[in-house]
């Protein structure tokens, strides 16, 4: 439980308000716990021997089915008003919203389109449910949306993630501080960089990563980004991660001693300038 300071001091103390007042509910904790896993009731289901599609389609190609309908998307995860988490399904077409920085309108937001299947029946459920978080790449634009929703899916389900992207910007990056090092922190936000970062390297099945730090970062110098990855340094990924920088004509002339920084500090992450 993050501790809450009475009043405000600073800017850092302002985002950390912030950031508590807008987290989602928790999920009640009692119905996925490890304690009550035998009676979990969300995998019970009766036979329906009058469904067609359950009785004559066997397991595989419905599985199939299940597979063309629920994978193979770029999800994005978005707050929505009242401290609920929503998510807008990427058309990948270039004339995306959320990709190009912005808002998602009320209309793009999904309020359920992407359970409809698995809300159908109970064995459906269990038959679909996670090839949704398995088979999609989950992206968070929203600095703190993967903070956010974390606490709002039961435990299984983010460790059946497996492909992430998130987008960090830095607000406020600009505000002095006599300490470099702690400049980038307290203007980020550490507290939540570090949970965010946490909730990543925690995810039991992520085998894809890609972290995006985004233009309000840009010129911070080379050598404060292995200190800001450190967090990250626990996420160890077969094929390692990918760490995108804005494309400046600094990052662009020294991303081998970036790439060297962080390969120094046991960072393996693939940098790359875009
Ligand atoms: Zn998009």
């Amino acid at each position: 439980m993050a501790r809450i300071k009475q009043g405000v001091f600073s800017w850092e103390d302002v985002l950390a308000q912030r950031y508590q007042n807008n987290k989602p509910p928790t999920l009640p904790r009692r119905r996925y716990s490890i304690q009550t896993q035998r009676t979990d009731t969300r995998t019970l289901w009766t036979p329906q021997p009058q469904s067609t599609l359950l009785t004559k389609l066997s397991p595989e190609l419905r599985l199939m089915i299940w597979e063309l309908l629920l994978g193979g998307m770029r999800i994005h995860i978005v707050q929505r008003a009242n401290r609920q988490m929503g998510h807008v399904v990427c058309p990948q077409t270039g004339a995306c919203d959320v990709c190009r920085g912005g808002l998602p309108g009320m209309k793009e937001v999904d309020g359920g389109r992407l359970l409809a299947l698995a809300r159908t029946c109970k064995q459906i459920y269990t038959e679909s449910i996670t090839l949704l978080y398995t088979l999609n790449t989950f992206e968070f634009s929203n600095t703190w949306s993967l903070t956010y929703l974390r606490p709002t899916i039961p435990s299984d389900f983010w460790d059946a993630i497996r492909a992430v992207e998130l987008r960090w910007a830095f607000p406020g990056h600009w505000l002095p501080c006599k300490d470099p090092v702690k400049t980038v922190y307290f203007s980020a936000g550490r507290q939540q960089w570090v949970e965010t970062c946490r909730a990543v390297t925690s995810m039991q099945g992520l085998q894809s990563f890609t972290l995006q730090l985004s233009g309000s970062w840009f010129c911070e110098p080379v050598e404060k980004i292995p200190v800001f990855l450190e967090p990250l340094r626990e996420l160890q990924l077969r094929r390692g991660w990918k760490l995108q920088l804005p494309r400046q004509p600094y990052y662009v002339k020294e991303i081998r001693n970036i790439d060297g920084g962080l390969r120094k500090r046991g960072i393996e992450c693939a940098v790359r300038v875009m």
